[in-house]
Formats: C-alpha cells, sequence, structure tokens
C-alpha cells in the first residue's frame, strides 16, 4: 500500500498526491460506516494508505490518524460534521482594506476557527495599494501585539507577495476570508496559474465547479498545498459552546482565571477581571467588543456562532 494526501473530494472520487502523481481513488466498503455520523469519511489534507489499480486510479484502504480538523455542520438534511480539511498548519484570514472594508469582527472570527485547533493564524490584509499604511497601523498592531502574524499586501501592485510565499511555504495553509477580498488574485499573485489549477481540478471532478462550498487543495511549485474555501462567509465553529468562546481569544486567558464567577461570561458579571483588562486598556477594545458580539450570536440550534 502507498500512503498519499487528499487534495480533493467530490460524492465517492477522491483526488490523492502521491509523490508527484494524481490519483483518482475511489473509498474501501468499510468507510461507509462513518457516513453515519460524518458527512464525509475522508477529507481534504487526509493522510490515507491507497492500492494502486493502474497509473491513474487506486482504492482508499485506510484513514490514518489526524492531528487536527476544521469542521462546519452541514447545512442540508441530518445534522452532521462536514469536515473542511483535515492536517491544517496554519489558517490564513484575508481582509481587504477597501472593498469590501475591513472589518475586525470577521478577522477574529476567522482566527477563533485557529485558536480552537491550536493552529497557526495568519492575518492577510489584502488590497493595501488602496490606502495608506498607516490607516491600518493599528489594526497591525493589535493583532502583532497578540503575536499573530500579520502580512499586508498587494495581489495587484505585488507588494507582499513574497513574505506571504515564505509564510505559506512547505505548510498546509487554509484560506478564509469573505468574497471579494482578492483570494483568486493571490492564489494567482502566488503561482500563476494556480487558481487556474483549481479551476481544473474542480472541472475535472464534474460537479464541483457548481458547488460553491466545494474544497481542493493545490500544490504549490514553492512547496506546500493551499485550501480555498469559497462559500464559507460564515465560517461557525462545531460543538463549541459560549462558553468556551472566551478561552480561544487568547489575551483574555491570562485574566479569566482572576474572574469573580467561573464561568464567566466577561459581560454581565461583577468582579470580571477581563472586563477589568478592557476598561483600563490592556485588552484592545475591538477585541472585546468584537469578542461580545460572537458570544452573543451563538445559536443554539446547530452549535455555531454566525
Ligand atoms: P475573491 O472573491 O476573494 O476571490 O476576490 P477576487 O480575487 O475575485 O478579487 C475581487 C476584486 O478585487 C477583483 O476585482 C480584483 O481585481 C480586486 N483585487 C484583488 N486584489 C487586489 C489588490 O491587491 N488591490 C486592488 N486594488 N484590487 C484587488
Ligand atoms: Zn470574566
Amino acid at each position: 500500500m502507498l500512503s498519499g494526501r487528499v487534495l480533493e473530494g467530490y460524492g465517492s472520487s477522491y483526488t490523492v498526491l502521491y509523490r508527484n502523481a494524481l490519483f483518482s481513488c475511489m473509498l474501501r466498503g468499510k468507510f461507509r460506516r462513518i457516513l453515519d455520523e460524518t458527512y464525509n469519511p475522508i477529507a481534504v489534507g487526509d493522510r490515507i494508505k491507497f492500492t494502486k489499480l493502474d497509473e491513474k486510479s487506486g482504492v482508499i484502504e485506510e484513514l490514518l490518524p489526524r492531528r487536527n480538523r476544521i469542521s462546519r455542520p452541514t447545512k442540508w438534511g441530518p445534522l452532521k460534521e462536514r469536515i473542511i480539511a483535515a492536517n491544517v498548519d496554519q489558517i490564513v484570514a484575508v481582509v481587504s482594506t477597501k472593498d469590501p472594508p475591513l472589518k475586525t469582527g470577521l478577522i477574529d472570527r476567522m482566527l477563533l476557527v485557529a485558536e480552537r485547533e491550536n493552529l497557526r493564524g495568519v492575518i492577510c490584509i489584502n488590497k493595501i495599494d488602496l490606502i495608506k499604511k498607516e490607516d491600518v497601523q493599528t489594526e497591525i498592531e493589535t493583532y502583532q501585539n497578540l503575536r499573530y502574524c500579520v502580512n499586508a499586501m498587494s495581489a495587484v501592485t505585488g507588494e507582499g507577495v513574497e513574505e506571504l510565499r515564505n509564510i505559506l511555504k512547505d505548510k498546509f495553509s487554509v484560506f478564509l476570508g469573505q468574497s471579494g477580498v482578492g483570494k483568486s488574485a493571490i492564489l494567482n499573485a502566488l503561482q500563476p496559474g494556480l487558481n487556474l489549477k483549481v479551476r481544473e481540478i474542480s472541472d475535472y471532478s464534474g460537479k464541483g465547479k457548481h458547488t460553491t462550498s466545494y474544497v481542493a487543495a493545490v500544490p504549490c511549485d514553492f512547496g506546500g498545498m493551499i485550501a480555498d474555501t469559497p462559500g464559507f462567509r460564515d465560517f461557525g465553529l462545531w460543538g463549541i459552546e459560549p462558553e468556551d468562546a472566551g478561552s480561544l481569544f487568547r489575551e483574555f486567558r491570562r485574566y479569566a482565571g482572576k474572574c469573580k464567577f467561573i464561568p464567566c461570561s466577561h459581560i454581565h458579571e461583577p468582579d470580571c477581571a477581563v472586563k477589568d483588562a478592557y476598561e483600563r486598556g490592556a485588552i484592545a477594545a475591538s477585541r472585546y467588543e468584537n469578542y461580545v458580539r460572537i458570544y452573543e450570536s451563538f445559536d443554539e440550534k446547530d452549535s455555531t456562532f454566525m
């Protein structure tokens, strides 16, 4: 058996990368059992073992243990976990300075995904050519102070593209971000033809292209691979409780143990160390305010923050 990595899956057909070759693989029947609990038993980024049928196809026999995974609840039918990507190294939260305007609330939601799975969080501020860099200096500093990697860039002028390549090199990165921020343009700036490849692969599977939430990973010439996640505007978190949200804001953790009430929502309780820190400026106002908004947007129905 050979060990490969899943780049995309559609229906019961999976594209597996083995060395530099792609194999179109079906699943061994035993995986159908897992379908009762998860929407997709094998996800993008999974490491698997497969047997080769010929130079282009094979059968997936075994799923190797996952280091982590990012998931969504399914939107239709019975509520199940849908794994978006597995064995992820970092989340790249893509935003733009303008068109659409920069909203730190979106950055913080995307970072929750990274914190939840203990992944490196990268913030990519695109369209820096449309403003003066000073205009986003506060935002850059807020996240750099929290030890997140921040890259201000422009897919149009090329500023910051080489820096992003270095950040992505040899890692499996998942791009998140609302549509219009320039994710496709960034992919093309990183490696001309990369985005094209995404389309080709989707076309290859036939129906993928028409599925707005279709995810595929593409290997980069400079090393590593990227998964774009179109159609996940409201990227939520699977199965997380509101009480956990505070611990996913990394700078809250050092204060949370000192709150009078435990658990503490850090919103309404008296003698709350997090709220105190916010009031005296030790926690950035935007971060605390975004936290309150996220906390209050918890959706009981499917346990996500919308
Ligand atoms: P996506 O929906 O995130 O994939 O965004 P696109 O890559 O389709 O880009 C949306 C629009 O923003 C397009 O009109 C791009 O030409 C434009 N765009 C992307 N990156 C930049 C940039 O760095 N600067 C400027 N000025 N425009 C950009
Ligand atoms: Zn508190």
